[in-house]
C-alpha cells in the first residue's frame, strides 16, 4: 500500500429498492414469473448506477460498493463466503435459484430464518454455521460490482459484513453439538477473508470497508479476542486493499482498544447513537477515524455547527478524520425532494438519504478550512425555526403530563380484576380469540384506495367497511370463537393507522424504507406534541359489538411501538414522547370502554425491538417503556379486561417487563418452537392470563385439531387451565381464508376437546 487515498467524505451504505421501488416490483415480478432473470438483472444494474453516479454528483470522495442486494446483505456473505446449508446445495438449482430459496424457501424446503438487525426494524437472515460447514471463497459479487462502478468512472470501496460479526450473527446449524458456537469456526472463515482480501488487491481495489456492528453489544473477552485476531490475521497480509472497519447503532466500548491497536488503517464510529471516544485509546492516534456524525436512522436535519465540533475533538484524537453518517442510510428514504405535497416548514426541518449526503459533503468541506458559511447558516436557521416553531409544542399535552401522578399508571390488585372481569365475560376455560386482523383481500385494499383517492365517498366506504366487518363476525360465531374482533379492514399498516389520526405526526408519501427482502414500510414522521383530536377505532368497535352477544375486544396500537415504527423527534428524551402517545391511545381505551367494550387490546410487538444493545442501557429503557404502556392501559375500570400482544417468543429476554406492563392478557409467539415459552412463563412466576399461539401465521400450512391439541396440554403442563388462552402466533391479515377458515376451526375445536 503505497499511496492510500484519504477518505474524505463517505458513507457506510445506501439504499437499494429504487426510489421507485423500482427492485421491489423487478423482484415480485420476477417470483411471481411475470418476468424473467434479464429484466431482473436489469432493474438492479439500474439501481446500482444510478446509487454510484448520483453519491459521486453529491460529492463524495469515497462511494462504496456492494452495498447493493437483491435481498439482504447477509445473505450475499452466506454465497460469498460458500456457507449455503446443505438443504439448498442439494437443491440442484442456479445460483440464483439457490439464493431466493435462501430466503424464501422453496418446495418444503425452509429458508433460512429471518431475524430483526440489532435495533431496527430491517431484518436479516440468519446464516446457519456448524463444525462441518465448508468455507470458500465466491468473490463474484463484490468483484462484479467494483468493475461495474469502475466501468462508470467511479472508484469504490467494497462493503463486506466482517468476519467475526458475520458469525456473532450466525446461529448453530441443529444438531450441532452441545456448546459449539459459530465464531468457534473463526480461523476457517478468516483463511476465506484473507483471500477476498487478495483478490480485491489484485482488482486494484483501494479500500475495502468491514462491517463489525456486533461490537456495539456487549461482548466477552472471548469475543473481543476473536475481534483481534481477525483482524491482526487480515492487517498482517501483504497484499491487501487499506482496511476500514466500520461499526455503528452505538459505541464500540472495549473492541475500541482492540481495533485501535490492529493493523487496520481506519475505523468508523457512530457519534450519533455512540459518543466521542475517550482521549487516550492507545494506537487510536495512529488511524483514520470516520466519524459518522450525521444520523443514518432518523430523518432530521443535521446540527452542522454541532457536528463541526465533534469532528474538531475527533480530529484531536486521530491521525485523520474523514466524515460519514452514524449508519448505513438503508435506514432512511432516499430523497427528500420526492415528497411535493410535505408541508414547507416541516420540509425546512429534514434530511432524507440524499440531503444527509449533501450534509457529510459540506461538513468534510469545512472541516478542511473551506468556506461553507451559506450552508451552515441555512442550517441554522432551519434549527432554529424548528426550536420554536408553536406546532411542535402543545400547551395542553405538556400540562396534562405534568399533572400525571403515579396512579394513573397503577390499576387495582389483579385478583380483584380478574374476578370482576369473569363475572362481567363469563367466559369458558381456555377461551379462544385472534390477535386482531383477518385476511386483507384485494378488495378490501382496493375500497381503502378508492376513498383515499377521493373516488369513494365516506358514507360509501363506511358501508363497504361495515359489510365486511359484518362478515368477519358472522365468521367468528360460526367458527365458534369466544373473544371476537373486528378484523381491523380500516388499517393500511398498525402504526400509520394511528398516526393518520393524532396530531404530531406527518405521513410521506414516497418515505419508503426496507424492512426485509422486497418489503418496505412507510414509517410516519413524529415532529410534535401528540394528541388525539377525536376517537379514532370507536365507531368501528362498537359498531363490531353491536352485531353480536359475544364480546368483541378493541384493538389499539401500544406507545412503545408506535415509537418504534416511526421517525422519532429528537428533540426531546424518547420516554417523553412515549408517554404523550400513551396518553392519546389511553383516551381512546377509555372511550371504548365508555362505548361498552369490555375487552381492549393494546399490541406492543416492538417492546423487544428497541430493548438497548448494551446490557447497562436496558433498565432505563424497560422503565420508561413499560410505564408508557401502563398510562396507556390504566385509565379503564377493574372490569375493563386489557390484553396485549407482543411478536416473538424471547421471553426469558425482557420476562420482567411483560410482568411489568400488568395486562390481564398476554398473547405471545410460540408455534414455532413447539411451546419452548411456556416452561419459562411458568418458571418465571408470571401470574396472568397468558396465550401462547398455537398457529404459526407465518407460514400457509394449515394446523390440524389432534396438533393444536397437543400444544395445548404441552402448555397445560406449565400454566394453569384458569389462565390458558387459545390463540394464534400474531394477526391473521397476510393469510389467506382458504387457509384461516380451517385453522380457527381446528383452533375451536382443540379447545374444546382439552375443556
Ligand atoms: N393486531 C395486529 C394484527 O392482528 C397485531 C399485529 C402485530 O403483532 N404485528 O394484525
Ligand atoms: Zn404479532
Amino acid at each position: 500500500m503505497t499511496s492510500t487515498p484519504p477518505i474524505g467524505a463517505t458513507v457506510p451504505g445506501y439504499p437499494r429498492i429504487g426510489p421507485g421501488r423500482e427492485l421491489k416490483r423487478a423482484l415480485e415480478s420476477y417470483w411471481s414469473g411475470a418476468s424473467g432473470r434479464d429484466e431482473l438483472d436489469a432493474a438492479a444494474r439500474a439501481e446500482r448506477e444510478r446509487t454510484w453516479r448520483r453519491l459521486s454528483a453529491l460529492g463524495l470522495d469515497s462511494v462504496p460498493s456492494n452495498t447493493f442486494s437483491l435481498y439482504d446483505q447477509v445473505l450475499d456473505a452466506v454465497v460469498l463466503t460458500g456457507a449455503v446449508p446443505p438443504r439448498f446445495a442439494s437443491l440442484g438449482l442456479d445460483a440464483l435459484g439457490t439464493y431466493f430459496a435462501m430466503a424464501r424457501g422453496t418446495g418444503g424446503v425452509a429458508p433460512l430464518e429471518l431475524t430483526k438487525w440489532f435495533d431496527t426494524n430491517y431484518h436479516y437472515l440468519v446464516p446457519e454455521i456448524g463444525p462441518a460447514t465448508r468455507f470458500h471463497l465466491d468473490a463474484t459479487k463484490p468483484v462484479h460490482e467494483y468493475r461495474e462502478a469502475l466501468a462508470l468512472g467511479v472508484e469504490t470501496r467494497p462493503v463486506l459484513p466482517g468476519p467475526t460479526s458475520l458469525l456473532l450473527l450466525s446461529k448453530p446449524v441443529d444438531g450441532a453439538p452441545d456448546g459449539f458456537r459459530p465464531i468457534d469456526r473463526l480461523d476457517d472463515l478468516l483463511a476465506v477473508y484473507a483471500l477476498l482480501l487478495t483478490t480485491l488487491a489484485a482488482e486494484g481495489v483501494a479500500w475495502v470497508q468491514l462491517d463489525e456492528p456486533a461490537y456495539v453489544a456487549d461482548r466477552t473477552p472471548d469475543e473481543l479476542d476473536a475481534l483481534r485476531r481477525a483482524y491482526e490475521r487480515l492487517g498482517g497480509l501483504t497484499e491487501r486493499p487499506a482496511i476500514l472497519v466500520s461499526s455503528y447503532f452505538g459505541s464500540l466500548g472495549d473492541a475500541l482498544p482492540v481495533l485501535a491497536s490492529s493493523p487496520v488503517e481506519a475505523i468508523g464510529l457512530d457519534l450519533v447513537a455512540g459518543s466521542l471516544p475517550p482521549e487516550d485509546v492507545p494506537g487510536l492516534a495512529a488511524k483514520t477515524v470516520v466519524a459518522g456524525v450525521v444520523d443514518g436512522r432518523n430523518v432530521w436535519r443535521t446540527d452542522l455547527d454541532a457536528a463541526l465540533a465533534t469532528l474538531r475533538a475527533v480530529e484531536a484524537r486521530a491521525a485523520a478524520v474523514a466524515v460519514g453518517t452514524s449508519c448505513s442510510l438503508l435506514h432512511v428514504p432516499y430523497d427528500l425532494d420526492a415528497e411535493a405535497a410535505l408541508d414547507p416548514q416541516l420540509r425546512s426541518w429534514l434530511a432524507f438519504a440524499d440531503q444527509k449526503v449533501a450534509e457529510v459533503v459540506t461538513l468534510a468541506a469545512a472541516l478542511r478550512g473551506e468556506d461553507r458559511s451559506a450552508a451552515f447558516e441555512e442550517a441554522r436557521a432551519a434549527l432554529a425555526d424548528r426550536a420554536a416553531a408553536p406546532r411542535v409544542v402543545d400547551d395542553g399535552v405538556r400540562a396534562r403530563l405534568a399533572g400525571l401522578t403515579p396512579g394513573d399508571a397503577r390499576r387495582g390488585p389483579y385478583a380483584e380484576r380478574a374476578a370482576a372481569q369473569r363475572e362481567r365475560l363469563g367466559l369458558p376455560p381456555l377461551p379462544t380469540t385472534t390477535i386482531g386482523s383477518f385476511p386483507q383481500t384485494g378488495d378490501i385494499r382496493r375500497i381503502r384506495a378508492a376513498f383515499r383517492a377521493g373516488r369513494l365517498d365516506r358514507a360509501e366506504y363506511t358501508a363497504r367497511m361495515r359489510a365486511e366487518i359484518e362478515r368477519v363476525i358472522r365468521l367468528q360465531e360460526k367458527l365458534g370463537l369466544d373473544v371476537l374482533v373486528h378484523g381491523e379492514p380500516e388499517r393500511n399498516d398498525m402504526v400509520q393507522y394511528f398516526a393518520e389520526h393524532l396530531h404530531g405526526f406527518v405521513t410521506t408519501e414516497h418515505g419508503w424504507v426496507q424492512s426485509y427482502g422486497s418489503r418496505c414500510v412507510r414509517p410516519p414522521i413524529l415532529y410534535g406534541d401528540v394528541s388525539r383530536p377525536a376517537p379514532i377505532t370507536v365507531e368501528w368497535a362498537t359498531y363490531a359489538q353491536s352485531l353480536t352477544d359475544r364480546p368483541v375486544k378493541g384493538m389499539l396500537t401500544g406507545p412503545v411501538t408506535i415509537l418504534a415504527w416511526s421517525f422519532v423527534r429528537d428533540d426531546q428524551p424518547l420516554g417523553d414522547t412515549a408517554r404523550q402517545v400513551a396518553l392519546a391511545i389511553r383516551d381512546e381505551t377509555v372511550d371504548l370502554e365508555a362505548a361498552g367494550v369490555g375487552i381492549v387490546q393494546v399490541d406492543e410487538p416492538a417492546l423487544r425491538e428497541l430493548l438497548p444493545l448494551r446490557s447497562r442501557d436496558q433498565a432505563e429503557y424497560l422503565d420508561w417503556s413499560v410505564s408508557a404502556f401502563r398510562l396507556a392501559t390504566s385509565g379503564v375500570a377493574d372490569a375493563t379486561q386489557v390484553h396485549t400482544h407482543l411478536c416473538y417468543s424471547e421471553f426469558g429476554d425482557v420476562v420482567a417487563a411483560i410482568d411489568g406492563l400488568d395486562a390481564d392478557v398476554t398473547s405471545i409467539e410460540a408455534a414455532r418452537s413447539r411451546m419452548e415459552i411456556v416452561a419459562d412463563v411458568a418458571a418465571s412466576g408470571f401470574g396472568r392470563g397468558i396465550g401462547p399461539g398455537v398457529y404459526d401465521i407465518h407460514s400457509p400450512r394449515v394446523p390440524g385439531a389432534d396438533e393444536v391439541e397437543a400444544l395445548l396440554r404441552r402448555a397445560l403442563d406449565a400454566i394453569p387451565a384458569d389462565r390458558l388462552w387459545v390463540n394464534p402466533d400474531c394477526g391473521l391479515k397476510t393469510r389467506t381464508y382458504e387457509q384461516v377458515e380451517p385453522a380457527l376451526a381446528a383452533l375451536v375445536e382443540a379447545a374444546w376437546r382439552v375443556r
